[in-house]
């Protein structure tokens, strides 16, 4: 698009563009977002040209309730069985079976997480 003579750059998204994380199909009408709070603090942050270790989002998912479960599990995440799958989930790092991963917590309860797989 063009205002005054300036190029804007646009990203043309379509309606019916938008795909889900888990399961890929086309998402209708508005989709369910996720964001991710805050990247993981690591011992030394990433140099110039590398990747955070988290994107925080948004991800799309469609309407299936098990899409963003599914997208958690399929990146190795866990999932705090006291959170819900909200808006915005904090990343809790985790030493899960040796392995280290995160889990994720909508960090609204105030007892201790549980983390399962989701
Ligand atoms: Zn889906
Ligand atoms: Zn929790």
């Amino acid at each position: 698009m063009e205002i005054m003579g300036i190029r804007i750059p646009t990203v043309i998204s379509e309606n019916n563009a938008a795909r889900c994380e888990a399961c890929g199909d086309p998402i209708e009408g508005t989709p369910f977002r996720v964001s991710i709070l805050d990247i993981i603090a690591t011992e030394i942050a990433p140099s110039f040209g590398e990747r955070s270790p988290i994107n925080p989002g948004p991800f799309q998912f469609c309407t299936d309730r098990t899409c963003p479960d599914r997208w958690i599990a399929s990146r190795g995440w866990l999932r705090c069985s006291r959170s819900e799958v909200r808006e915005i989930m904090r990343p809790i790092p985790l030493q899960a079976t040796g392995v280290a991963t995160i889990g994720l917590c909508d960090g609204i309860h105030r007892d201790d997480h549980e983390f399962v797989s989701a």
